[in-house]
């Protein structure tokens, strides 16, 4: 077992949490005229604040704003004062990173090393990286006079909330697009102070509307006839909702969906080094990441080493406060979240699959769940078909490369793979092989503003990121 650390806990002290909040409409906070919910810490169950929910006519409220604004100023700026723009809301969250940190890892459960070195700084470079495009839209292959679209919806999840929020408004704002988002349920807080940056930066007011609420503020998002653009990222239920109710309207849409990512090791590997990265591929954010390694494929012949070696490297992982400096694992999400973990994990073993978990003390309060890993797993188990979203590795082999191929493309997602091998020609080789849109070759969820993400097949369509993020944005024709 490791050694002791003495606690490390961040201090809370840097952030201003208001105990009720409003929605951001218009350059401005507003009472919403649905019913108040709570977020809570997950890692406490404690009540953080009391969050608007946004009904009808305040989704009415903001989509007028976000028009207005297109008209008036936004779609008329050059593209070079909207990238200053940009550049300041960059810069601010870069000043106020500490602030954004703490409260994600409140708001969210993750360890604060994570959303201090990882959603924070990543969010910070999509900006400046889009800032970047803002005056050179003609030179990105999409004609020479690309369009704004309009009025974007967007809608993202909780696992990164202001990293998602980031890849979703950069881009838009960029291009010349102004946005209605609409945060998780769980994770409204990091949002909120986003908008206090749009006030900050001096953001002309409703280039930025953010909307609170549950599925329903989504659904009434969707639903607006003056919509043109829909980004959604989260789960393919509701990615696949979202495309029955706007089939044969003329809106835009881009789905980020789940995943059930294979990695693959082959004998010719570095141990150790892919321990590493199947730890970071399926336990970074407690395995609540899309792209998540939730399946290792293991060549047979070091399954067995490589097995004993991540069993090992578990053993020292830390789980526990997520504001504690020295946590790797921190709370589950929701309580929600974590009784579907609970639940396809003991389908693992019903099913017959060996489950196999470090020894660690789960706190009391709060949702936590230990690291697992499950070996003797069949491609019929749910845990080798369904995407957990949680902790959870699902252990296969594999004898030969076209077998590896297979097996890793046996899914009907297609968001993401990782491959583990000396040889480059054999990466060559796997990585068109796979259906996924993102291959990691010998490295695991590494993300970068210059390299687009997104899936194939139940993983959505469309790209966040790069230069193909921003034609999601865009229409070459030339006049809107
Ligand atoms: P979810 O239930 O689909 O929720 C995602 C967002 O949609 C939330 O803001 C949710 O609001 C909202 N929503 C719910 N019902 C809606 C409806 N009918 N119309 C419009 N919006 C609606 O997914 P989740 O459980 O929060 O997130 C986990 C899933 O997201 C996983 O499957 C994961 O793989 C996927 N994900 C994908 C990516 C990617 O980039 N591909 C990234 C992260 C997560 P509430 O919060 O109020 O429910
Ligand atoms: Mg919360």
């Amino acid at each position: 077992m490791s050694f002791q650390y003495a606690p490390a806990p961040e201090s809370t002290s840097i952030v201003n949490i208001k105990s009720s909040n409003g929605l951001f409409i218009n350059g401005e906070f507003t009472p919403g005229h649905g019913t108040p919910f709570k977020t809570i810490n997950p890692a406490t169950e404690e009540v953080l604040a009391e969050i608007a929910q946004a009904n009808q006519e305040d989704v009415d409220a903001a989509v007028r704003a976000a028009r207005r604004a297109y008209d008036k100023s936004w779609s008329k700026m050059p593209g070079r004062d909207r990238g200053k723009y940009l550049f300041r809301i960059a810069r601010l969250i870069q000043e106020r990173a500490r602030e954004f940190a703490v409260l994600e890892t409140m708001d969210n459960g993750k360890p604060i090393r994570e959303s201090r070195d990882v959603d924070v700084p990543i969010a910070a470079a999509h900006f400046f990286y889009h800032a970047g495009w803002a005056d050179k839209l003609e030179f990105a292959g999409f004609g020479s006079n690309p369009q704004s679209l309009g009025v974007a919806a967007q809608i993202i999840p909780w696992n990164f909330p202001l990293l998602m929020l980031a890849w979703k408004i950069a881009p838009a704002l960029a291009t010349g697009n102004t946005v209605v988002l609409k945060p998780a349920e769980t994770t409204p807080l990091t949002a909120l102070l986003f908008a206090e940056i749009c006030q900050q930066a001096d953001l002309p007011p409703g280039v930025v509307n953010i909307l609170t609420g549950d599925g329903e503020t989504g659904r009434m998002l969707v639903e607006h006839p003056d919509v043109n653009k829909i980004a959604f990222t989260g789960s393919t239920a509701v990615g696949q909702a979202i495309q029955r109710q706007i089939a044969g309207s003329s809106k835009r849409l881009t789905l980020e969906l789940g995943g059930k990512a294979a990695n693959i090791v082959f004998d010719d590997a570095p141990i150790d080094q892919a321990v590493e990265g199947i730890v970071n591929g399926i336990y970074f954010n407690q395995g609540h990441v899309c792209c998540a390694g939730s399946r290792l494929l293991l060549q047979e012949s070091i399954a067995e080493q490589t097995i004993e070696s991540l069993k090992r490297r578990l053993q020292t992982l830390r789980l526990g406060d997520p504001l504690d400096k020295n946590t790797d694992i921190g709370a589950i999400n929701s309580r929600e979240q974590l009784n579907r973990i609970i639940d396809l994990t003991q389908s693992g073993e019903d099913e017959g699959a060996q489950r196999w978990s470090p020894d660690c003390v789960l706190p009391a309060k709060g949702f936590w769940f230990a690291p697992t890993v499950f070996t003797n797993v069949t491609q019929a188990h749910r845990i080798a078909r369904e995407e957990i979203f949680g902790p959870v590795l699902s252990v296969l082999t594999f004898r030969t490369p076209d077998e590896a191929i297979e097996k890793a493309n046996n899914t009907p997602y297609g968001l993401s793979a990782g491959i583990w091998t000396e040889k480059g020609s054999r990466i060559l080789g796997m990585a068109n092989k796979v259906r996924a849109g993102v291959v990691w070759a010998n490295t695991f969820n590494r993300f970068d503003p210059a390299s687009p993400f997104g899936g194939y097949k139940e993983s959505g369509f469309g790209r966040e990121g790069g230069i193909q993020g921003l034609g999601a944005y865009l229409t070459s024709e030339e006049s809107s």
